[in-house]
Parts: structure tokens; C-alpha cells; sequence
């Protein structure tokens, strides 16, 4: 006799409802708004928006759960509500592949952390395609042919994971004051010499939302999201997700908080340089106890488009929040050796021009 499966999911509960109630057509999250809409009939849901929780207490969740749950495949079965079709789906939100249905899971593969909270999607399609193309045109030295890439048709919506860590932190320092003295020598001139002082003391700091990646990406994106608007993060609904595929992250909490701690143990090595003080500083002892560490899994809005050039990949990433875009764009090396040989040659017969003047 074998036990039923504890674990098996219920398709049909696991997934959020995105028919039309008047057409059955596919509702879709409308950037900027707190509503659904039919991409049909025009039909127009409003939800209500929810303020986020305090973040989860990262000593007790790392006491349950063993790292690694992040890199262990782990997907969760939903049912199309459209065409009745199953997808394992290892996504937080997807389309189905058989009618195009949204799909978004209301639980988590087992040992998965749900999302907190999102910064909902701000810029549409249509702006984004719009910051694109203007990107695009002041790309000066950028491959001609490339700059009719169609945007319409590669632009992706999607939410990328990322961890935001808060933590207190309590440094015990101890280390070298350095005071330069300019001394005068008996034979003229002047000689710098340094005296040295014992410094040490204790400093207390809150760090709150240092943002961490929650998956390996293509473009680096710390410039991009140094500047998110923290405050426009509201609790997590599925219906943010309706019409955007969001990735799981891969990068465990565990994993996070240490990164994150990194980035705040730089912070820290500052603040103990600055208290230090004087002209130079040796840091001799430095020990940092991380306290009430919380974390929350926060996802991200961003329209993405990939195109293909040389052989190579060229991701484009455009804040789904502010319309920033970031990226490369392929150059075009002649124009540009061109440019530079062309600048170089009015830099030369000015020279000439001037010198045969002064002769
Ligand atoms: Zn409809
Ligand atoms: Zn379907």
C-alpha cells in the first residue's frame, strides 16, 4: 500500500484566475494602475493594494530551511484555466503554452520562499518601445542595420527576483590615528613625519534594504537598481503578475544575506576609517556582529529584449519603474576609427596652422 503523496499539488487552487468574468478572453495587470484588464473587451477589475509586512527573521527561516533549496529543481503544476492543459512550471508567473492563458502560482515549490513584496510595473509597452527607440538613436557609433532592431517584437515584461537584507550591525575597532607634522631641516627644506596614536571604540549602524540579485544575470544591474524607489514597494498580489512572466530566483537567501553582508562590511571599513580620523589610518582589529537580520524577496519590473549581433548576445534592460535603459549597443568600429582619425587630423593642422603663424 503507498500513502497518497502529501506533497502533490492541487492544480486547479494553485494557480490565480485570469478569464474575463464577461468574455472569458486573458486579463492583464495594467502598469501604473491597481487593476486588471481584458485585453478583449476592455472589461476593468480593481483590486485593492496592501502595505508590506516587516521583513522575515533570517536566523529563524536559515534554522528550518537548509541552503541550497534555490538550486534544486522544483516547479509547481497549474492548470490552464483556458484549455484545461497542465504546465510544471518552475516560473512564479508564465504563459500556458498550448492557448497563451497567464498563469501565475499562488504557492511555492516546497522549501521556496513566496514574494514580499513588488514594485509594480509604472512604464507600459508602449513607452518602453518608445525609450527604446530613443536609445537607440543616440547610439552615435552604433551598427546602422541595428538600428531598426524591431522592439515590438522581442519586449518581454518581466519581474526579476531580488533579495532585500536589512540588518543592525555592532563593530569593535581598534587602530592607528596617523597626525603628519611638516618639519623644518637644519640644512633647509621641509621634512613630513607622523605621529602615531592608539584609537579604538565601538560603532553601532542599522543597514536597511541593501538590494542583492535572486538570480545570475546576462547585464550587470547594481547602477540599475542603486537608484529603486524603495518606496513605491507594496505587498506582493499574484495580480501584479497577470500578463508578465516572473523567474524564480536561484541565489538562496543564505547566499544573499552574506552578499549583502559584504557590501555593508565595505560601508562599515568607511565609517571606521572616518572614525579613526587625522591624516592616515591603520585599521587593526575589526569585528562586525550582524543582528536582527530580516530579509524579503522583492520583485523587480523590467522590459527585456535580446537581440543577436557578431555571434553575440545583447541583452537590453529598460526599468519597467522609470524607463531607464540600460545596455551595449554594438559599434560600428569604422565610423568610429573614423570619428577619432578625423578629430586627430583637425587637432594636427590647427597645430601646423598656429606655428607657421607664430614663424
Ligand atoms: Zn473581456
Ligand atoms: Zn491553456
Amino acid at each position: 500500500m503507498t500513502l497518497p503523496d502529501a506533497a502533490s499539488p492541487d492544480p486547479s487552487a494553485d494557480h490565480l484566475m485570469t478569464r474575463c468574468p464577461t468574455c472569458s478572453a486573458q486579463l492583464a495587470y495594467v502598469p501604473g494602475t491597481t487593476s486588471l484588464q481584458c485585453g478583449s473587451c476592455g472589461t476593468n477589475l480593481v483590486f485593492e493594494e496592501a502595505d508590506i509586512a516587516a521583513g522575515r527573521a533570517y536566523n529563524a527561516w536559515a534554522a528550518e530551511h537548509a541552503a541550497g533549496a534555490a538550486t534544486r529543481p522544483a516547479t509547481v503544476t497549474m492548470q490552464c484555466e483556458g484549455c484545461g492543459a497542465l504546465t510544471d512550471s518552475d516560473s512564479v508567473a508564465t504563459t500556458c503554452q498550448f492557448c497563451a492563458s497567464h498563469l501565475v502560482a499562488l504557492s511555492a515549490a516546497p522549501g521556496m520562499v513566496m514574494p514580499d513584496a513588488v514594485l509594480p510595473f509604472a512604464v507600459t509597452a508602449a513607452a518602453a518601445k518608445e525609450k527604446f527607440r530613443r536609445w537607440v538613436g543616440h547610439q552615435f557609433f552604433g551598427v546602422k542595420a541595428l538600428k531598426k532592431v524591431n522592439a515590438e517584437e522581442s519586449l518581454v515584461g518581466t519581474y526579476l527576483p531580488y533579495w532585500s537584507v536589512s540588518t543592525d550591525t555592532e563593530t569593535q575597532w581598534a587602530g592607528k590615528r596617523g597626525v603628519d607634522h611638516e618639519e623644518r631641516r637644519p640644512n633647509g627644506g621641509t621634512e613630513t613625519t607622523t605621529n602615531w596614536s592608539d584609537q579604538s571604540g565601538t560603532l553601532t549602524r542599522r543597514f536597511d534594504d541593501t538590494f542583492v540579485p535572486g538570480k545570475e544575470q546576462d547585464l550587470d544591474l547594481t547602477v540599475a537598481f542603486s537608484t529603486l524607489k524603495t518606496d513605491d514597494l507594496v505587498a506582493y498580489q499574484p495580480e501584479y503578475l497577470a500578463g508578465f512572466s516572473t523567474a524564480r530566483y536561484d541565489i538562496d537567501p543564505t547566499d544573499a544575506v552574506e552578499s549583502a553582508q559584504g557590501r555593508v562590511a565595505g560601508q562599515i571599513r568607511g565609517d571606521v576609517t572616518r572614525a579613526i580620523g587625522g591624516d592616515r589610518q591603520k585599521i587593526e582589529h575589526l569585528q562586525t556582529a550582524y543582528s536582527a537580520i530580516t530579509f524579503r524577496l522583492v520583485l523587480v519590473p523590467v522590459w527585456m529584449m535580446t537581440f543577436m549581433f557578431a555571434g553575440k548576445r545583447w541583452p537590453i534592460v529598460i526599468s519597467g519603474q522609470t524607463g531607464a535603459v540600460y545596455g551595449k549597443f554594438p559599434v560600428n568600429r569604422v565610423k568610429m576609427v573614423l570619428t577619432v582619425a578625423a578629430m586627430f587630423a583637425v587637432v594636427i593642422i590647427a597645430t601646423l596652422l598656429f606655428m607657421k603663424m607664430r614663424a
